[in-house]
C-alpha cells in the first residue's frame, strides 16, 4: 500500500473537515481514531488522518501522542506528514502548534516547514502574517474570547515565535505572486538564514496552489484544510495518485437509519425540528435520566417499534438553552452532558447490535462519546453530505455488516440535514 499523505489532526472535526477535502479532491482517505497501533484495517488509502485531542492538553502529551503518531504513518510509507491544526491558528503561548512542530520536524531530521492555516472559502485569510476571519483580525473575531485558547494577536509570525526557541520567518503575498519558484526560491533563502517555521500569506485558492506546488517535497507541512484542498493536485502531477474514479465511494450500510443527536446548537435545532416535521422522534430528558433507567428503557422501546416499522427513528437531547440551563442548574453541567453522552452511546451499541446500519450523530462530544461506545478506531471517508460533513463507512461491524456513519459538529449541515443524509447515501 501506497499512503502518499499522514496526517496528524489536534482535534476530531478539523480531522474530519481535513479527511473529507481530501477526498473532494481525488484521494481515497480513511480517518484513525486516537493514537493509532498495531497493523492497519485498510489497504488501499491514499491518505490517513489521525484524529488526536492534542489542541487544548498540556504540550507534552500533544507531542507524544504527535510522535507515536508519525511513527505509525512512517510505517506505512507516508510521503509527507501533515500537521493539521485549525484555520484560525488555535493555540496558547504554550503551544500547542510550536512545539508539536518542533517535534515532528526534529523527528523527521527535517530543516523547516511551513504554516498554513488559511482556508479562503471559509473567510480564513492570512495578509503580511495577519490572520484574517472574513474582514476581521483574529484577536477582534470573537476568538478573543475563547475558553481554552483565547487569540488575542492575529500577528502569527509573533504568535508562533512564543511558542518556539527557532526562528520564525514570513512568505508575503508579494513573493507567492511571483509563483512557485520564486516562493520556493524565498524559503531556501529564509532556510539558509535559519528560519525553521515560515507563516505563509494566503489570500485565495490562487495562492494555495502556489504553495502547494513550492512544499510538495517538503517532509512536513503544516496548516488548515486548505492546503489539504491543494496538495493532492500536486501528487497526482507527480504520478503518486493512482486514477480512482469515485474516491469517496463506499458500500453503504443497510438496515435500520437512526439519528442520534447532542447537539443544542442553532443549526442542530432546524435540523430537529425538520427531522420532526416527516418522522418520529423521542426527546431524551436529562432530569429522568438521572431518576433511574425507565427513560432510557423507554426511548429504546420506542426506537425499536419505529425501526421495525423500517421508518428512519431520531432520539435527541437537543433542547433551546432555557431548557439546557434548567437541566443544567438542577444536576450540573457536566454531569447533565454526562448523562445524556452515556445515554446516547448506549443506544448505539444496542441498535448497531440489533440491525441500525446507518447512522448520524450530532454533536462534537456526542460524536466521540458514541463512536467511543462502538468502539470504532477506523472511519473510511466518503462523500460529503453538506460542506465539512461527510458519510464515513465503518470497516465493518461485529456482524460483518458495514455500518454507514456520518458524525456532526454542532453548526453544521443545512436545515434538513437529518432526511437528506439519508437519502443521499445510496
Ligand atoms: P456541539 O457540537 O453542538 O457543541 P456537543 O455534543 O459537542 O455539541 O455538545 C453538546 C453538549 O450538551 C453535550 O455534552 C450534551 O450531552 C449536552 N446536552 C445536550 N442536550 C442537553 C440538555 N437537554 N441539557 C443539558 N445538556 C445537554
Amino acid at each position: 500500500m501506497a499512503v502518499v499523505l499522514g496526517a496528524i489532526a489536534d482535534d476530531f472535526t478539523g480531522a474530519t473537515d481535513l479527511a473529507n477535502n481530501l477526498v473532494r479532491n481525488g484521494m481515497r482517505c480513511v480517518q484513525v481514531i486516537g493514537v493509532p497501533d498495531g497493523d492497519p484495517v485498510f489497504t488501499d488509502a491514499d491518505a490517513v488522518v489521525v484524529a488526536l485531542k492534542s489542541r487544548s492538553c498540556p504540550a507534552g502529551r500533544a507531542i507524544d501522542d504527535s510522535l507515536a503518531a508519525l511513527a505509525w504513518l512512517q510505517r506505512l510509507g507516508a510521503r509527507q506528514i501533515f500537521f493539521k491544526y485549525c484555520s484560525t491558528f488555535d493555540s496558547t503561548d504554550q503551544g500547542n502548534i510550536g512545539p508539536v512542530s518542533d517535534a515532528l520536524l526534529d523527528r523527521l531530521n527535517a530543516p523547516q516547514t511551513v504554516m498554513v492555516p488559511a482556508f479562503p472559502v471559509n473567510g480564513r485569510t492570512v495578509y503580511q502574517g495577519h490572520l484574517f476571519v472574513g474582514d476581521r483580525l483574529l484577536n477582534e473575531s470573537g476568538m478573543q474570547d475563547h475558553p481554552l485558547n483565547p487569540m488575542r494577536d492575529a500577528d502569527l509570525v509573533r504568535v508562533l515565535a512564543r511558542q518556539t526557541d527557532h526562528s520564525v520567518g514570513l512568505a508575503p503575498r508579494a513573493v507567492l505572486s511571483e509563483g512557485p519558484a520564486a516562493t520556493r526560491q524565498h524559503l531556501a533563502t529564509l532556510r539558509a538564514q535559519g528560519a525553521r517555521h515560515v507563516i505563509c500569506d494566503t489570500l485565495d485558492e490562487a495562492d494555495l496552489a502556489t504553495l502547494a506546488e513550492a512544499v510538495v517535497d517538503m517532509p512536513l507541512v503544516t496548516g488548515g484544510s486548505g492546503l489539504g484542498q491543494a496538495l493532492p493536485g500536486q501528487y497526482r502531477l507527480r504520478g503518486w495518485l493512482a486514477d480512482v474514479a469515485e474516491p469517496g465511494r463506499l458500500s453503504p450500510g443497510s438496515g435500520g437509519a437512526l439519528v442520534l443527536s447532542g447537539s443544542c446548537s442553532r443549526a442542530t435545532l432546524g435540523q430537529v425540528a425538520h427531522f420532526l416535521e416527516h418522522w418520529p422522534g423521542f426527546a431524551l430528558d436529562p432530569m429522568k435520566l438521572a431518576e433511574d433507567g425507565a427513560h432510557l428503557d423507554a426511548a429504546l422501546a420506542f426506537a425499536r417499534d419505529r425501526l421495525r416499522e423500517q421508518v428512519p427513528v431520531l432520539v435527541y437531547a437537543s433542547a433551546d438553552p432555557e431548557q439546557v440551563r434548567q437541566a443544567q442548574a438542577v444536576l450540573g453541567t457536566e454531569r447533565a452532558g454526562q448523562l445524556i453522552e452515556a445515554a446516547l452511546g448506549h443506544l448505539a451499541s444496542v441498535l448497531v447490535q440489533e440491525g441500525v446500519g446507518r447512522l448520524v450523530v450530532a454533536g462534537g462530544e456526542t460524536s466521540g462519546a458514541v463512536v467511543s461506545a462502538l468502539g470504532i478506531r477506523t472511519l473510511r471517508i466518503g462523500n460529503q453530505i453538506d460542506p465539512g460533513v461527510p458519510w464515513t463507512q465503518v470497516p465493518v461491524t461485529d456482524q460483518g455488516r458495514p455500518l454507514s456513519l456520518a458524525l456532526k459538529s454542532g453548526n453544521f449541515g443545512g436545515p434538513d440535514f437529518f432526511t437528506r443524509a439519508f437519502e443521499v447515501l445510496p
